[in-house]
């Protein structure tokens, strides 16, 4: 196999959905694994983070993981208590997520097994654990650079970008494409004429900024979480209509997107009529975005 490649290890949002009519899609929350050179990356801790972990404690040749957590919502840290390398003496894990210091991450990601939530805490990982330091110009691990924004999501949410050579990928799984504008369109009647001139430019000057992010990924991995008739029910709960997502990803020059964070109550049947009206999107709008959907289990080569 190519030594690097990124696997989907849990793709639902919310909370996981192990259905058989949701199963062809996958039932795990927010995992994505990414394998480059022999150092691995890992992109949050949902459920999917359980398997990958036995898989890890399975074979010998890796001893060494970053974890990055986009932030600490349950479908993104409930894998982690049973994350099996954390509690094996010989692996060294590195974590990282949002936070003012390192002591702030460690506690977010601590603060789930204490008790009464759980019956072993953090102290009884045999791991060497560090948590990172937030800097400014971001993370380096192995070949992998490793940049972080605030994205449109409760609380501090970050959407990661890593560059590989000349090759990127971005991390998005929860983020509410447009929220200003979306909000501001939604609000119209409380605001006087210049009032919605003045706030209609910050959110283009915003979509021009998260454009800037994600311009020109090689892969987009992004919240496609609603249909419009949902969206339009859940507007400001920090989750993309589809459509959106599609649209955002042509202006920003992606190559290809991976639909991401699927609804738990959307079945297979629901997840491949999302990406049929994607692939139309597309070809109405003429554009060459590449565009599929995350699915539990899917291997990428990059
Ligand atoms: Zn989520
Ligand atoms: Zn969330």
């Amino acid at each position: 196999m190519n030594p690097n490649y990124l696997r989907f290890w849990g793709v639902r949002g919310s909370h996981a959905a192990p259905h058989a009519s949701h199963i062809g899609t996958g039932g795990n929350t927010s995992c994505v694994e990414i394998q480059a050179a022999g150092h691995l990356l890992v992109c949050d801790g949902g459920t999917g983070l359980i398997p990958l972990g036995e898989r890890l404690a399975a074979q010998s040749e890796l001893r060494e993981l970053l974890v990055i957590f986009t932030h600490y919502h349950w479908d993104h840290i409930c894998g982690l208590p049973f994350f099996v390398p954390a509690f094996l003496p010989d692996w060294k894990i590195r974590f990282f997520g949002p936070g003012q210091t390192a002591a702030d991450i460690n506690r977010h990601i601590s603060n789930q097994m204490k008790a009464p939530y759980f019956p072993v805490e953090t102290e009884t990982w045999m791991a060497d654990i560090e948590y990172l330091t937030p800097a400014a110009a971001g993370l380096q691990h192995g070949p992998m650079h490793i940049r972080y924004q605030s994205v449109h999501h409760p609380g501090v949410t970050y959407g990661y970008r890593i560059t590989i050579g000349t090759h990127s990928i971005v991390y998005a799984s929860d983020n509410e494409v447009d929220y200003l504008s979306s909000s501001i369109a939604r609000r119209a009647s409380e605001f006087t004429p210049d009032e919605t001139v003045e706030m209609r430019d910050i959110a283009d000057e915003e979509r021009r900024a998260d454009l800037d992010f994600v311009r020109g990924a090689d892969i987009l991995i992004h919240d496609a979480q609603y249909t419009r008739a949902d969206y339009e029910r859940k507007r400001g709960w920090g989750h993309s209509c589809y459509i959106d997502t599609v649209n955002f990803a042509i202006d920003a020059g992606v190559k290809t997107l991976y639909l991401f964070h699927h609804d738990p109550s959307y079945d297979d049947e629901q997840v491949a009529a999302i990406h049929r009206e994607s692939l139309k999107i597309i070809h109405d709008r003429n554009a060459t975005l590449n565009c599929k959907v995350a699915r539990e289990g899917m291997v990428v080569e990059f």
